[in-house]
């Protein structure tokens, strides 16, 4: 029998989700220790404000019945030139996720983020372009990490600076998704990424810059956490609670992607040095994190 797609053909009957209709007491509970544990905030950003209950499990519910997914990610750190390591592997955490499923993922960022998901082998990759989103017609959108338009239209970095001429409009995808009624997630940990716009109110008032860097796309369900790849990784836990398969990668996975990424130039966004470390968390912090999650399956 196959799985439940959206958009489901007309003339079909609805198919109930993959995965239990029903949420057991213990999965909810399950559910909630993801959201407990990306919610971690190493870096002191103050994202408790910004997280949204039980958006976490009913993403994951929405991508059991994905078509295609559409995953981008890549943030770009003009002052060494170089993109980040937090983003593109729980991207590509997410992507092999759901190719497990079955379901197919492609990839889109820019020729200034595209190095760092070449090192890390995300395939099929894409460059943002106009008309994109007509030609790989996905059913879901999922944004790791990626920055969104602010108020003014610019694109800012965590300190305020614009970093408007090094980045391509790919947030414009998800205002399009959203007029033709696609399902969308957003995943980030700073105020300024894409699905963000949904707490815009709340980055304002409790993330620093937020005045300025506060991103005004939303997305149907958002996830905020303390490291945007963790807040990956906790999507993927639910994907595999959901379907009652181990579909994390492993703590070798994890820590070979971070060494790629730096191998490629790419740096730790918060430190903005080329070693291997995630928003200025040494590896052993996302792999501990794994581990947690991969306790809860
Ligand atoms: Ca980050």
């Amino acid at each position: 029998m196959g799985k439940a797609r959206e958009p489901a053909p007309p003339n079909q009957p609805s198919v109930p989700p993959v995965g239990r209709t029903v949420t057991s007491s213990i999965e909810k509970n399950a559910f909630e220790k993801i959201e407990q544990l990306i919610a971690q905030d190493p870096a002191g950003r103050n994202i408790a404000p910004l997280v949204q209950p039980g958006h976490l499990e009913a993403a994951a519910r929405t991508l059991t019945r994905a078509g295609r997914v559409l995953i981008t990610t890549g943030f770009f750190v003009p002052s060494v030139e170089a993109g980040e390591t937090d983003g593109p592997p729980g991207a590509k955490a997410l992507g092999a996720a759901l190719e497990t499923l079955g379901i197919p993922a492609v990839y889109v960022t820019d020729a200034w983020n595209a190095p760092y998901l070449r090192a890390i082998g995300a395939k099929p990759l894409h460059l943002y372009e106009p008309g994109l989103l007509e030609r790989l017609a996905p059913s879901h959108l999922i944004s790791v990490e990626r920055v969104g338009r602010a108020e003014d239209g610019r694109y800012y970095n965590m300190r305020g600076e614009d970093i408007s001429p090094y980045t391509e409009p790919v947030d414009e995808l998800f205002l399009q998704a959203a007029e033709q009624g696609l399902k969308s997630i957003g995943i980030g940990d700073g105020g300024n990424e894409i699905g963000m716009g949904g707490c815009a109110e709340q980055v304002r008032a409790h993330v620093a810059n937020g005045q300025t860097i506060a991103c005004v796309v939303a997305t149907d369900y958002l996830i905020a956490c303390g490291v945007s790849n963790w807040g990956a990784y906790g999507l993927v836990c639910a994907l595999s609670l959901l379907n009652s398969r181990d579909l994390l990668p492993s703590g070798k996975a994890l820590r070979t992607e971070v060494e790629a990424i730096v191998a490629s130039g790419g740096v730790d966004g918060v430190t903005r040095r080329n070693e291997p470390t995630v928003d200025g968390q040494p590896l052993q912090a996302s792999t501990h994190l794994l581990a947690q999650l991969r306790a809860l399956l």
